[in-house]
């Protein structure tokens, strides 16, 4: 069994199911204490195939329960994320089957991030930050790269949500800001910061 287990860093894994290091450290820590997973400060964790699996269906049960909490609850996608924690260590198959089967089997959460399947694996997706477009540039935002609940509560008084459509009108090149216009909004600054955490898919109209 020993050579089936994978070393990985604890930032790697982070990027591999998508969640931020907190969120995978305090994962890496409960895995740890069921025995999925060996962990010594500053080394590659030693993740066995089963503690892949666990850690991707612990994430795809947050995601779900978040998704829950938007559709179902009409909750605002500021709010969930806490909730979500609690809801994930619910030990039942069968309430996360139904919840899927509500939601219509869902492919991202409330924040555009991928639901790994019920084996725990997950399709990356392709997104560019909204920095790396260029004056000109249309591009619809599909997801957050940060699901802190300030920058969300941001984002809602901006009335910037995902498949928002922006247009990137001017660059600045002294701080990178960006001028984009949105809906009915135009020229609204948005600090190189704000640009960096948003996910956008590029559009050519
Ligand atoms: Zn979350």
């Amino acid at each position: 069994m020993e050579e089936n287990k994978e070393k990985i860093s604890l930032s790697a894994l982070s990027k591999r199911i998508d969640v931020s290091i907190p969120t995978v450290n305090n994962m890496v820590k409960r895995l740890e204490q069921e025995g999925w997973v060996h962990y010594e400060k500053y080394k590659p964790i030693l993740l066995t195939p089963k503690g892949r699996e666990i850690a991707g269906r612990i994430v795809r049960k947050h995601r779900l329960a978040e998704m829950f909490l938007v559709q179902k609850m009409n909750l605002g996608w500021e709010l969930v994320h806490d909730i979500a924690e609690d809801l994930e260590h619910i030990n039942s198959e069968i309430f996360f089957d139904r919840i899927d089967e509500m939601l219509d089997y869902p492919k991202i959460d409330p924040h555009g991030t991928p639901i790994p399947d019920k084996e725990g694996k997950i399709t990356p997706h392709n997104y560019k930050n909204l920095s790396e477009m260029k004056e000109g540039d249309q591009a619809i935002l599909r997801a957050l790269n940060h699901e802190n609940t300030d920058f969300l509560i941001y984002l809602n008084k901006k009335e910037i949500g995902l498949n928002t459509k922006l247009k990137v009108e001017a660059k600045e090149p002294f701080d990178e800001s960006m001028e984009v216009s949105y809906k009915n909004f135009k020229n609204v600054v948005l600090t190189k910061e704000v640009c960096e955490k948003l996910l956008v898919e590029k559009v050519n109209e």
